[in-house]
C-alpha cells in the first residue's frame, strides 16, 4: 500500500507555506488533508518523488490561511498555490505567491512532486 505524500503549497493570498497531503485512491492521487508548514520547512531539501493524476477530493481540508477550497500548479515555477486570489468568472486569472507570474487558469494539474519526509 502506498502511503501518503505531502505536496508543498503557497498560500497566492497570504504568501505563507502549507503541505498538501495526497493519498492514492486506485489510479489516483487525492488531496486531502492540509496543514500550515514553516519557511524553514518549505525551504530545505526535501526528497523528492512525483505523483500524477492528482484530484481534488470532497475531502480537501482549503487553504489553512485563508480557506480557499482549491489550488493550482504556477506553469512558470510549477509550484503550488492556493486560489485565494483568483479573479474572474469565466476565465480565472491567478497570481503565483512563488515567482509572481499571473495567468489564467487552464487545463487540469497532472503531475507534482512530492515530499514524504516532511
Ligand atoms: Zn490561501
Ligand atoms: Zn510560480
Amino acid at each position: 500500500m502506498d502511503y501518503p505524500r505531502i505536496v508543498k503549497a503557497k498560500c497566492a493570498r497570504e504568501r505563507r507555506d502549507f503541505g498538501i497531503e495526497f493519498q492514492r485512491m486506485g489510479d489516483a492521487w487525492m488531496a486531502s488533508r492540509t496543514f500550515p508548514i514553516s519557511q524553514t520547512q518549505a525551504t530545505r531539501g526535501f526528497g523528492e518523488q512525483a505523483i500524477n493524476n492528482i484530484q481534488i477530493s470532497m475531502q480537501y481540508g482549503d487553504c489553512p490561511f485563508c480557506k480557499n477550497n482549491s489550488f493550482f500548479k504556477c506553469g512558470t515555477c510549477q509550484g503550488l498555490n492556493c486560489q485565494g486570489n483568483a479573479v474572474g468568472t469565466e476565465r480565472i486569472h491567478v497570481t503565483c505567491a512563488n515567482c509572481n507570474n499571473g495567468g489564467y487558469l487552464e487545463g487540469s494539474i497532472r503531475d507534482l512532486k512530492s515530499f514524504d519526509d516532511m
